[in-house]
């Protein structure tokens, strides 16, 4: 299913003209930090190989420990941030980090939500740690979270790890003085394919177009989610009759939602019945 981009939000994007740029006439100098991660996110940027020559030319990348030998530690143009915040070490950092830092980006569902580490705030430490450690005493870890916790986040980098192409065109805005538009629209259009029979080798889902139930229902769809997820989008009550009237609108499961259309015309019939007896 393709993208759906509904119509920008412009109360929703930062004012533009607060993009990091470099002092005048000098580069921009970037900084990329790691805390609790996988550190995918990072070897991410390391894949956008030319591309990230052509990048690092015109910046001046004084901390990125993957990439660097030695790094410095600040003011930044732009600092990309990686991983949660898991520790109050970590939490010191990333406030130090902010003070010293013009435009702040979370790179990666780790530093946007907690991500991957986030999943030990849902066991208890003796759970999480004695397995691993033999003990609670050696990890003085506390709740995970993403940065946005801690800190103000000037753009958030979603994905795990994120995407190259998005990474590269948020460093091109910011290099050109551009504020990055924080995409505010959902990946794809609401489909009827959890709730559709089977067998049609997803054609239309294989194609990025969504599903439209062409097959009708599985016995035991439940639609209820689906109702509230196109009434969430705006979608009228007619329109979300109409999406379920297409194919299969008298089936015992999605007649539930086209009922009105029914009793119209179970009146029509009615009426027409009452007609012909006078
Ligand atoms: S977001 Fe994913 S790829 Fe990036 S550090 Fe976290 S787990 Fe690794
Ligand atoms: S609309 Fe029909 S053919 Fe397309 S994915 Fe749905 S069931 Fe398959």
């Amino acid at each position: 299913m393709a993208e759906h981009k509904k119509a920008a939000n412009p109360k929703k994007q930062p004012k533009q003209g607060k993009a990091a740029k470099g002092k005048k006439g000098k580069k921009p100098v970037v900084g990329i930090f790691s805390f609790t991660s996988c550190e995918g996110c990072q070897f991410e940027i390391l894949d956008c190989e030319d591309d990230l020559l052509e990048l690092f030319s015109r910046t001046k990348v004084t901390h990125f420990p993957m990439g660097k030998a030695t790094n410095e530690e600040g003011p930044f143009d732009i600092t990309i941030v990686e991983g949660a915040i898991t520790t109050p070490e970590e939490a010191r950092k990333i406030k130090d980090l902010r003070k010293k830092s013009k435009f702040l980006i979370a790179i990666g569902s780790c530093a946007s939500y907690g991500g991957v580490p986030a999943i030990k705030d849902f066991y208890t430490e003796e759970e999480i740690e004695v397995p691993v450690y033999h003990s609670t005493k050696i990890i003085k870890s506390i709740r995970a979270d993403g940065i946005g916790h801690y800190v103000k986040v000037d753009y958030y980098m979603h994905g795990c790890p994120p995407n190259k192409c998005e990474f590269l065109t948020v460093m091109k805005d910011l290099l050109v003085g551009k504020t990055p538009r924080q995409p505010d629209y959902p990946v794809c259009k609401p489909c009827m394919g959890p709730i559709t029979n089977g067998g049609c080798d997803s054609v239309c889902t294989d194609h990025k177009i969504p599903c439209t139930g062409c097959r009708g229902p599985v016995e035991d769809a439940t639609i209820d989610p689906l109702v509230h997820l196109y009434e969430k989008m705006g979608y009228t009550h007619d329109d979300i009759k109409r999406f379920f009237m297409g194919y299969a609108g008298t089936s015992k499961v999605f007649s539930g939602v086209v009922g009105k259309t029914c009793d119209i015309y179970e009146e029509k019939k009615s009426k027409t019945a009452s007609k012909e007896k006078k």
